[in-house]
């Protein structure tokens, strides 16, 4: 694929490294490609990042029809490049695409578009111990029309933010409420498809349960909230009697790439481990019978979050004594090490 470079005349200031939170500074550019019906993807462009003209009648504006991605570039400490299973975020965006009746895109096209604007922005990657380069490629419907049907035109974006440490403070396991009264997805819809319109549904539950003091909701099944789905942008892991489980994937929950490589971290160490279907109540069990031995989510903000406590209808379900568990702890340090390049990368995950 083509890409032309518009470099910046007006190149912004850097934020401080160490104060640099999550999504706040953007960087000096960003990468577009237009979608029009007969042409195809076409003019893949790297420009300046700018405000960009969107029609007031844009379809993604009125009807959601949009999807997005998040990963890293991380600077290793010989000053590489790395990226973190790019293919499998890209492989992922296609399979958004097919749920949004969005056309698909090429995926080793995308892979180029990123490492290409990651190089022209490369200076923007912080290098201070697990800051990172995140990179949020996006899709939205441009054409200009009101009728409810699968747009004409279309958007792909890459933007790019230098993002700190998820723990600076070192891990610290939270506190998840059980949600029992809002869904997120149901069979049959869009659970497992990176559109914004499963954000938009998980906003109210999240909201109310900060208010109570919980980090995150753990969602339930859509029909009879009874079965564990994954916990707020984070699939969701059990240890439960030497047995690591977690939910198995249906189509209301996002397939994580972190979900993925824990899986295989796990086969390759020897811990049993499966997908299924688990109750809350089950766990709920396994913890009274002190067979709870940990649990964790996994996603690409924080790569593992323990989960020290669950509040289940009014039932504390406490895990490991608030503490973070062997196995978290070793996924954990295995993921991020391969990330930053400290650790040799026998899967071939990464790529410079
Ligand atoms: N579930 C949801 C709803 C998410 O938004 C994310 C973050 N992308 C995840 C799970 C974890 O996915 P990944 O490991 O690919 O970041």
């Amino acid at each position: 694929m083509n890409i032309s470079i518009t470099k910046t005349t007006n190149p912004k200031q850097k934020p401080d490294q160490n104060n640099l939170g999550f999504g706040i500074n953007f960087t000096d550019h960003m990468f577009i490609m237009d979608y029009d019906e007969g042409q195809g993807w076409h003019d893949a462009r790297i420009v300046p990042y700018a405000p960009i003209p969107v029609d007031p009648s844009a379809m993604a504006l009125h009807y959601g029809q949009a999807i997005f991605e998040g990963l890293k570039a991380y600077k290793s400490a010989k000053g590489e490049i790395l990226l973190f299973r790019p293919e499998k975020n890209m492989q992922r965006v296609n399979n958004s695409n097919r749920l949004l009746c969005i056309p698909e895109i090429n995926v080793d096209d995308c892979v180029q578009a990123i490492k290409e604007i990651v190089r022209v922005d490369a200076g923007w990657i912080p290098s201070a111990p697990g800051t990172s380069l995140y990179i949020r490629p996006f899709i939205f419907a441009s054409e200009p029309a009101l009728g409810v049907r699968p747009s004409h035109s279309y958007k792909f974006i890459i933007i790019l933010s230098p993002v700190g440490a998820y723990y600076p403070e070192g891990i610290n396991p939270v506190k998840i409420y059980v949600e029992s009264k809002y869904v997120r997805a149901v069979r049959g819809g869009l659970g497992e498809a990176k559109t914004v319109a499963n954000y938009a549904a998980s906003l109210k539950a999240q909201v109310e349960a900060k208010k109570e003091g919980y980090t995150q909701v753990l969602w339930l099944d859509g029909v009879e909230k009874k079965y564990v789905e994954e916990v707020g942008t984070m699939n969701v892991f059990f240890k439960i009697d030497g047995e690591v489980i977690t939910p198995e994937l249906t189509g209301t929950i996002l397939p994580g790439i972190t979900r993925m490589s824990t899986i295989e971290l796990l086969k390759q160490a020897g811990i049993p481990v499966s997908e299924r279907r688990i109750s809350i109540q089950e766990i709920y069990d396994a913890h009274a019978a002190g067979k709870l031995e940990e649990a964790f989510g996994t996603g690409t903000a924080a790569v593992i979050s323990p989960i020290g406590e669950f509040s289940w209808n009014g039932k504390v379900i406490k895990v490991n004594d608030g503490k973070i568990g062997e196995v978290s702890q070793k996924i954990y340090d295995t993921i991020t090490g391969i990330q930053s390049g400290e650790l040799e990368d026998t899967f071939g995950w990464t790529q410079k």
